[in-house]
């Protein structure tokens, strides 16, 4: 009987052990019993072609069979086998084989890195060997993609569907005026091999689900979340604690940053931070808030600088320590954040074992930036296009413009009075409840607020134009700025 060592990263496929005794006569026939017995590691350890990948090592004693007698290697009762796969910063690299060298051409993009101690030919290599998946190409992700291109890390992934529009200029660096309309993967895949044409690029030109994050998961070695949403948020954090995988954390609104990395060896995951998702609409997002274009860069920058560091094994991570940004006070914080034994997800005793419905979880329904259906409003609803027919007829009613005096000077209905919604409860008596009023906003989340409060207010002829000033835009008048 020889003794296998299993590996931290490859112990969850054999129940937990760290060692595993199997009969053999060579390294192949032994390797062969482990993965008949735990199929689970087979993948891990063997290319589809049955070839033992390539950034596995196995080490007989303290020999590597690759230079005694590969799988032919034989074994003797007692010796110790190492299944040994290559590290990155204690991420398991599930990439292809670390090259050995770099070519002339990258020695000299990369001198300034090599000419570190701390990063050095080592460490650019394992740069080179490492892939990282950016979540969303968008405010953080057009940071994290530009620089970690630059930075050579050798494979990066873009999970993204959506089209380039014009707000996204003033902090979607990667993205140019010439791109919009182009999808956000094609934009920027592009400057990223403009940047770096060593980097090889991974699409995904998908909305990450429940479906499909672990199979995308999966081929990386750390997750970096550029989301702007609650249900992929938690849908990344809950596939990166199943998986294993290191997630780099950012989150920006208006003026305010957050960062962190989640799920890293005992580290907290973002459940253990949030354990539920806020109520829909009490958090507003950076759509209906606002975001200062800077921000992203700053937080994207802090989540790549975490990423090269977890890569390199270098520096401490910010594992444990949430870091808090305040660009107006031009002030950083550190709260400390430790792993929470009940969490669900990372706990002692987790309760989430596979991922769930996130949209259901949170609230949120699905697809919240599709245009408006014309079919299926409720009787509190209306559409910007009948709305507009109403309009045209001379009907009398009343257009209430619930949003901020800022939006009101960017665009507006004509004839819309404006109360934004929370003045609404103290000055519900300048509206009258016998009279038809339309309420709208920027998208109709809050004037859909403002019906239902009008509604407890007992006002009955009063109705939320669905989609807003966005789809009035889109379905009426297309002189009207988007903003
Ligand atoms: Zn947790």
């Amino acid at each position: 009987m020889a003794k296998i060592l299993i590996p931290t990263p490859l112990r969850q496929y054999v129940a937990k052990q760290d060692a595993v005794e199997v009969a053999g006569a060579t390294v192949g026939e032994v390797l062969a019993t482990l993965t008949s017995e735990h199929e689970e590691l087979r993948r891990h350890l063997y290319s589809d072609e049955g070839k033992l990948r390539s950034f596995v090592n196995v080490y007989i004693n303290d020999e590597d069979i690759r230079y005694l007698q590969k799988d032919k290697t034989p074994v003797a009762d007692g010796d110790t086998i190492s299944i040994v796969p290559s590290i990155a910063g204690g991420v398991t690299v599930e990439t292809p084989a670390p090259p050995a060298t770099l070519s002339k051409e990258e020695v000299l993009r990369y001198s300034r890195h090599l000419i570190m101690p701390e990063v050095g030919m080592d460490g650019q290599i394992k740069l080179k060997s490492a892939s990282v998946l950016l979540v969303g190409a968008g405010g953080l992700g057009s940071p994290l993609a530009l620089y970690l291109a630059a930075a050579g890390i050798g494979r990066i992934g873009l999970v993204d569907f959506d089209v380039v529009d014009f707000t996204n200029l003033q902090r979607q660096v990667i993205h140019g005026t010439s791109d919009v309309g182009r999808k956000k993967l094609d934009s920027a895949a592009a400057k990223m091999t403009e940047i770096n044409p060593y980097v090889s690029i991974g699409r995904h030109e998908v909305a990450l689900s429940s479906e499909n994050a672990l199979d995308i998961i999966k081929d990386y070695d750390i997750v970096v979340d550029g989301t702007d949403n609650f249900p992929t948020r938690y849908l990344v954090n809950d596939a990166c604690v199943l998986l294993g995988k290191p997630n780099v954390y950012g989150s920006i609104f208006r003026f305010e940053g957050q960062a962190t990395v989640f799920a890293y060896e005992d580290g907290p995951c973002y459940r253990c931070l949030y354990p539920e998702p806020p109520p829909p609409g009490l958090v507003p997002s950076c759509a209906e808030g606002g975001v200062l274009g800077i921000l992203p860069g700053l937080i994207g920058l802090v989540q790549a600088t975490e990423t090269v560091k977890l890569i390199l094994g270098k520096g401490e991570p910010l594992v444990g320590r949430l870091l808090l940004y305040d660009a107006l006070a031009m002030r950083f914080r550190e709260l400390k954040l430790r792993r929470n034994p009940e969490c669900p997800a990372c706990g002692d005793h987790p309760t989430i074992t596979k991922l769930i419905d996130y949209h259901q979880f949170c609230g949120v329904p699905r697809q919240e930036q599709e245009p408006v259906p014309s079919q299926g409003l409720s009787e509190w609803e209306i559409h910007p296009v009948q709305v507009k027919g109403n309009l045209d007829r001379g009907d009398r009613f009343l257009l209430l413009d619930v949003r901020e005096p800022h939006e009101y000077q960017i665009c507006r209905i004509p004839a819309a009075k404006l109360i934004p919604l929370g003045e609404l409860p103290k000055r519900v008596h300048e509206l009258d409840s016998s009279e038809e009023i339309v309420a709208y906003c920027r998208s109709g989340v809050r004037s859909g607020k403002a019906v239902d409060f009008l509604r407890q207010a007992g006002f009955r002829k009063v109705k939320n134009m669905v989609g807003g000033i966005l789809a009035w835009s889109d379905k009426v008048d297309p002189s009207v700025p988007k903003y």
